[in-house]
């Protein structure tokens, strides 16, 4: 049974609680803070293991969204143009020219064509051209500037493709070629110039073809805007033609190198990577200097001109032969790159990460600080219900549980079960000559030398004023009286000392034990507080026996 330790000093109680209470602090602290940091190490170990797939899939997805614009561009390469040719071709002047090849007829055609350059700037060159190759008409437009190249300067070129590729079409179709760059008198115009040109055969009225009219145009706006596009990509970004030749993204030098006779292409440089590029019309892989992205555009599928264009859709040419021309867009990030946008990523959520750590080390502390606070709160209030405050002893209260109980187990049982009810003698004159704190620190003096004369099995509790009731389970009144005297010699040889002063105390001291026919504890708390009685009666500073409805002193019992 626990017996309540007085506080012997002050300074040790305080040291104690104060070693317990840190240690239930980090308790507390670590049985909240472990699960949180378990619980965020998990999401921060899925999240990392997830940070380079997702990275990766959200680049490829941004990717193919600015290689798909890229070629959607290529759509604006036949705003106009298609209806302008077939404007020329079929207009009135130039048929009057061809019936009646007059220079009168010829200026009309020349002002005619030179008036439709002046009012589109992109065109750079206006041609007609006969059955033999040979120019007719032909308007140089530069920098706003139209000129008719006059009959003398004209040149043959019969010989050249799209002549010939223009003269196989029928009425009515038009011929577009691949992009290129412009030649003048067999040599590369410099700076280069990117061409297309679009020609379409022209009819005499009777059905016979009469030669071709032909419009070279600079699509610089359309590679200017995909430049731009490529600026907006992660990744190192070429436009190939279907042959693998760079047609933008390299150095200048590499650039149109089919027209320079070059045989250096991406393609013989990275054979791998060519090979799957080719194989689809999209996608993306994964190679070991990196990921590749691609896209291919059709600038001449009909579908992708929209309703820009109100040219009759059997004129451009037919999807097979379109299907064979075709761009590709292509994307490399490399493994470099992946790193970096990853090592972002893992950066911030580290940093996130620590944060989150701190900030649940905070929350835990403070949740910790509150449960320990409440525990304490919760145990100093169970400390004042069960204790007395002066001396640190069981109260009444808790006297009387304890001594319910021990009565039961002493009556089920038929153990032995004693009670000493202790009265400090002449109290009163203490607390008149010393005042009451001295009085005070009497009664606890007293306390600690009961305490210190009785067994762990032992209950001491205050029972009032200078009153204390100690309950001794498992023992009879022999042994019971022979402790009480104890106490009895103890105390009386044991004055209180406060500075030179000594205050001899006495105790007179009451006992019975637990006898058939008892009821409940207060029996024998009865018989033991008239043992007292009789005790103070006969002189103080005594042990008196109730036994058998008899009061005994203890001398005389040792006497006998
Ligand atoms: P007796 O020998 O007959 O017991 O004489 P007594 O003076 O001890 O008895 P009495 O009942 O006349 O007086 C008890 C005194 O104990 C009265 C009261 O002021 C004092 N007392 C009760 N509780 C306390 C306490 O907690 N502290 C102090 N200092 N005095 C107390
Ligand atoms: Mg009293
Ligand atoms: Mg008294």
């Amino acid at each position: 049974m626990s017996i309540p330790v007085p506080p012997v000093e002050s300074g040790g109680e305080v040291e104690e609680n104060g070693f317990s209470e840190h240690k239930e602090l980090i308790l507390s602290f670590l049985m909240l803070f472990i699960p949180a940091s378990l619980l965020l190490a998990s999401i921060f170990y899925a999240f990392s293991t997830q940070t380079e797939k997702y990275e990766l899939q959200t680049t490829l997805i941004r990717e193919e969204a600015a290689l798909n614009s890229a070629s959607e561009l290529t759509s604006l390469l036949f705003e106009q143009k298609l209806s302008d040719l077939m404007v020329l071709a079929e207009g009135e002047v130039l048929r009057s020219y061809i019936h009646d090849p007059s220079l009168k007829n010829w200026v009309r055609v020349a002002r005619e064509f030179s008036l439709f350059a002046r009012r589109k700037p992109k065109y750079f060159q206006l041609r007609y051209i006969d059955n033999s190759g040979m120019e007719v008409i032909r308007i140089n437009s530069d920098d706003n500037v139209q000129e008719i190249v006059p009959q003398s300067e004209m040149q043959n070129k019969a010989d050249r493709y799209y002549f010939k590729e223009a003269m196989k079409l029928a009425l009515g179709e038009i011929y577009i070629s691949p992009l290129d760059l412009n030649v003048e008198r067999g040599v590369i115009e410099q700076p280069v110039k990117p061409t297309v040109r679009f020609a379409t055969p022209v009819s005499d009225g009777y059905g016979g073809k009469r030669g071709i009219v032909i419009i070279n145009y600079t699509p610089n706006e359309l590679l200017q805007r995909i430049a731009d596009n490529f600026e907006t990509l992660r990744g190192d970004a070429v436009m190939l033609n279907s042959q693998g030749h760079w047609l933008q993204g390299v150095p200048e030098e590499q650039l149109w190198g089919f027209m320079y006779g070059r045989d250096e292409t991406f393609a013989t440089q990275k054979p791998d990577v060519w090979s799957s590029v080719t194989s689809s019309e999209k996608g993306s892989f994964f190679t070991d200097d990196g990921v590749y992205i691609f896209k291919r555009a059709y600038p001449l599928v009909r579908k992708r001109l929209g309703t820009l264009e109100n040219v009759d859709e059997s004129i451009v040419p037919s999807p097979n032969r379109a299907e064979k021309r075709y761009w590709i867009f292509l994307s490399h990030i490399s493994n470099n790159l992946i790193e970096d946008l990853t090592a972002k990523r893992m950066i911030v959520a580290t940093i996130t990460y620590l944060l989150l750590f701190l900030v649940a080390g905070v929350i835990s502390v403070l949740f910790a600080k509150n449960s320990v606070q409440k525990k304490q709160a919760f145990r100093k209030l169970q400390q004042y219900a069960t204790t007395d405050d002066l001396t640190g002893l069981a109260n009444r209260r808790e006297l009387d549980k304890v001594a319910l109980r021990e009565f039961k187990r002493a009556t089920r049982f038929t153990r032995h079960l004693s009670v000493l009810m202790l009265d400090l003698d002449h109290f009163k004159s203490i607390n008149d000559t010393y005042g009451h704190n001295i009085g005070d620190s009497v009664l606890r003096h007293v306390a600690d030398i009961c305490v210190g004369s009785i067994r762990g099995q032992d209950f001491m509790a205050r029972y009032g004023g200078e009153e204390f009731t100690i309950l001794l389970p498992e023992t009879d009144i022999e042994n019971g009286s022979k402790l009480a005297q104890r106490i009895c010699d103890k105390i009386a040889a044991m004055p209180y000392q406060e500075g030179q002063q000594l205050i001899s105390i006495t105790v007179s001291v009451g006992a019975s034990e637990i006898e058939d026919g008892d009821i409940d504890f207060n029996d024998l708390l009865n018989r033991a507080d008239k043992a007292l009685y009789e005790a103070k009666k006969r002189g103080r500073n005594q042990v008196v026996i109730s036994t058998a409805g008899e009061c005994i002193s203890r001398l005389a019992v040792v006497n006998e």
